[in-house]
């Protein structure tokens, strides 16, 4: 539940209705807004029902959240969360691509495909070291080696890195060189590992599961900030339908949904949704126009030889042609690439 403090509310009466909450082993999170205070409440429903809430000194009311995610919905918070990644925003009119390759596979091709980005106005390099691959006999990754690559083209680039972990062994690792931590579509509903990237201090961008309801991948990012972690920016990524022409079918009206339901940024990964790469451009135009907060687009400075999804993978100049042509796209819904 929430509890609206009034206008003229003061710290010590804020610090009493938290205090009063988790004595009964509830949690409390307190959201300042500009004018009023917001107590979001979760816990058991007896055992807070018990509680005299509105008669506490301060409160103005007290509002039920129905949805099932509640730390994630707008209910709980009215404002659009900004997630800063070394000073690059997300969400909030800030509008940022993050631009790569599926997977490092030398350290050439990642610095190539990087300035590439850099020099096209993307805002944060993406790159597998460990990769989920359908197929164990699939390029798997360069894991730890990868993530070096990763850093050195940050080093020169700036680029903050936006890399992918399944392992919650592997989070001391991938944590020492990403920026962003990303979880994988097939990891959206991997609960123990969703808990443990909730404990880290750094923004996790988190996968649609690929046949995962909106509802579902709202939980999912619940169970994150639930631990702790409120920088979650969620990617719509395309889901299974029984449509075979695309890889996957980009479900924009997810965007258009989770945008209005939860505060949290929503970008939208038009590579892995179409599968192809001629079909990115028109996919990532309508992706601006609906409201996403960024995009994920994959990037290869030479598609031909990847390891991983070069099919659908941009080389430099048509990445650069894209980002042209979506910049009056994005001017005109109030976005600025
Ligand atoms: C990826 O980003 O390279 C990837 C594996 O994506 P997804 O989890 O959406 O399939
Ligand atoms: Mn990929």
């Amino acid at each position: 539940m929430m509890v609206i403090m009034h206008e003229s509310a003061t710290a010590e009466q804020v610090a009493h209705v938290v205090a009063r909450v988790e004595e009964v082993g509830a949690s409390a999170h307190v959201s300042t807004g500009e004018r009023v205070t917001v107590i979001g409440v979760i816990g058991d429903r007896e055992e807070l029902t018990a509680l005299p809430l509105e008669a506490m000194p301060g409160v103005e009311r007290v509002v039920a959240i129905l949805k099932p995610y509640k730390l994630v919905s707008r209910e709980f918070q009215a404002a659009d969360t900004v997630v800063d990644v070394r000073g690059v925003k997300i969400g909030g009119g800030h509008f940022a691509i993050i631009a790569g390759p599926c997977s490092v596979e030398t350290a050439a091709q990642v610095m190539e495909s990087a300035r590439a980005v850099k020099a096209a106005g993307g805002l944060l390099l993406r790159g597998g070291a460990f990769k989920p691959r359908t197929s164990p006999y699939a390029f798997q990754g360069l894991g730890e080696e990868g993530l070096k690559m990763l850093a050195e083209a940050r080093d020169e680039t700036g680029l903050p890195i936006v890399t992918e972990i399944m392992d919650p062994r592997d989070l001391d690792v991938v944590c020492r060189y990403a920026d962003v931590v990303q979880i994988g579509a097939r990891n959206m509903q991997n609960f123990l590992l969703l808990a443990e990237v909730g404990q880290l201090d750094k923004p996790v961008l988190l996968k649609r599961g690929l046949s995962a309801t909106i509802e579902e991948w709202l939980m999912a990012a619940e169970y994150v900030v639930k631990g702790g972690n409120r920088d979650v920016i969620l990617c719509e990524r395309g889901i299974r339908t029984f449509e075979t022409a695309t890889r996957n079918t980009l479900d924009l009206g997810a965007v258009a949904v989770a945008k209005l339901t939860s505060h949290l940024p929503v970008v939208v990964d038009p590579s892995h949704a179409v599968g192809k790469w001629d079909l990115v451009a028109p996919m990532a135009k309508a992706s601006v126009a609906a409201g996403a907060d960024g995009l994920l687009i994959e990037v290869h400075s030479n598609p031909e030889e990847a390891l991983c999804d070069g099919e659908q993978s941009l080389k430099p100049k048509a990445f650069k042609q894209l980002m042209d042509e979506m910049r009056p796209i994005a001017q005109a819904v109030g976005r600025d690439i």
